[in-house]
């Protein structure tokens, strides 16, 4: 099917190469990027994406060049923007988002983005004031949690050390809420919002809420997340008084219709795989199922955004189905510009959980 220029979802493919377990365990890479196209093989399957990056070349820098450059762009035109990590635990959604951020590896999206956007202000800031506030939560069992604030970094730690998995819940502090505008701008309410006048502000941001993550064991990979992290940042333009007009002693009244205010949302889903495949039952199952609401309805919406034919009629777009579609919903079609990036593993003792996620990412185009 032809992509239209204008469509308001792009779909990338990242296929990371075998890695040390991987080897070890004698895997064969099953998955096969077609060179000089968009294609990527898995079997007796093919699908064609807008982007594919093998694990060859310097695929971060094409990646972030060609899908999230010109996300940051947007940005200063007043365009809000979502870029999304999706796949199986292990496939390599925090090593592309670049969310971890750990000291010597290598560079992802968020810190590339960080540097573009700090770059794009130098040029600008003397005809416009910036702006910059950023906040980071995650969404586990349908409950937006405040990764930047001190006292749910402390309450975490308690709750690890009773070995309690219930509700997290700080004393006097209500719950993270996600709420609508009259205008259709949605805003969190009772999360930390930093205002950042540094990358390195923004960096420090980006470690804190890391480290406040919350992780959990299966039998997939014991450092896997089963939430959804999202870091936001937002970005608020005043335009200057024109230097040459002010300086007749004229003041300029009409300023604030220069005022733009657009925002970024950065997001490392939770892993896709299956609830039967994490051997987990009990409560681990039932986080599973919760997680799967979340990715359901952003498939459900992603698709529904992609279909020309039924946005032209106005059809619904199942933004209500869960936390993370509602909190994106002002981010995610309409005039904001949507990046998926699907992760896959090449392995082939992965190859049903590749198939599933190109399955996925196929529906959103
Ligand atoms: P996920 O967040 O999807 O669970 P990770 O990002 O943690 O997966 O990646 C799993 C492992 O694979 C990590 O050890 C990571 O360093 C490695 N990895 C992921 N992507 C790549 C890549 N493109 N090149 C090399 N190693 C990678
Ligand atoms: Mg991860």
């Amino acid at each position: 099917m032809e992509h239209g220029e204008d469509c308001c979802v792009k779909v990338a493919v990242h296929a990371r190469p075998l890695i040390g377990d991987e080897k070890l365990q004698g895997c064969k890479d099953c998955v096969t990027v077609v060179p000089g196209k968009p294609q990527v093989q898995i079997g007796t399957h093919s699908f064609t994406f807008d982007h594919v990056y093998g694990s060859s070349g310097t695929p971060s820098t094409a990646m972030f060049d060609e899908c999230v450059a010109p996300l940051v762009e947007g940005l200063f035109q007043g365009y809000n923007a979502t870029v999304l990590a999706y796949g199986q635990t292990g496939s390599g959604k925090t090593y592309t988002m670049g969310t971890a951020c750990k000291e010597g590896t290598h560079v992802g999206i968020i810190p590339r983005a960080m540097a573009a956007l700090f770059d794009k202000i130098e040029k600008l800031k003397n005809q416009v004031d910036f702006q910059l506030r950023v906040s980071f939560i995650e969404i586990l069992k349908e409950e937006v949690r405040d990764l930047l604030d001190p006292a749910t970094v402390t309450a975490g730690k308690v709750e690890n050390g009773n070995g309690h998995t219930g509700k997290l819940s700080v004393p006097g502090k209500p719950p993270v809420q996600i709420r609508e505008g009259s205008n259709g701008v949605i805003t969190l309410s009772g999360s930390t919002e930093v205002h950042v006048t540094t990358q390195k502000e923004m960096t420090t941001c980006l470690e804190q809420g890391s480290l406040s993550r919350a992780t959990g064991s299966t039998n997939m990979n014991n450092q896997s997340s089963r939430s959804h992290a999202i870091f936001t940042i937002t970005l608020e333009q005043m335009r200057k008084a024109d230097p040459i007009m002010a300086s007749d002693g004229m003041p300029i009244e009409e300023m604030n219709d220069d005022y733009l205010c657009a925002k970024l949302h950065l997001v490392d889903l939770a892993g896709s795989e299956r609830a039967k495949r994490t051997g987990s039952d009990g409560l681990r199952f039932k986080e599973g199922v919760h997680i799967n609401r979340g990715l359901l309805a952003l498939g459900n919406v992603i698709s529904a955004l992609g279909d020309e034919k039924k946005r032209k009629e106005g059809a619904h777009v199942p933004y209500r189905d869960s936390k993370l579609t509602r909190l994106l919903q002002d981010s995610l079609g309409g005039n904001s510009k949507t990046v998926m990036i699907a992760c896959i593993s090449p392995a082939d003792i992965n190859a049903e959980e590749t198939l599933n996620t190109l399955k996925y990412a196929n529906r959103a185009r």
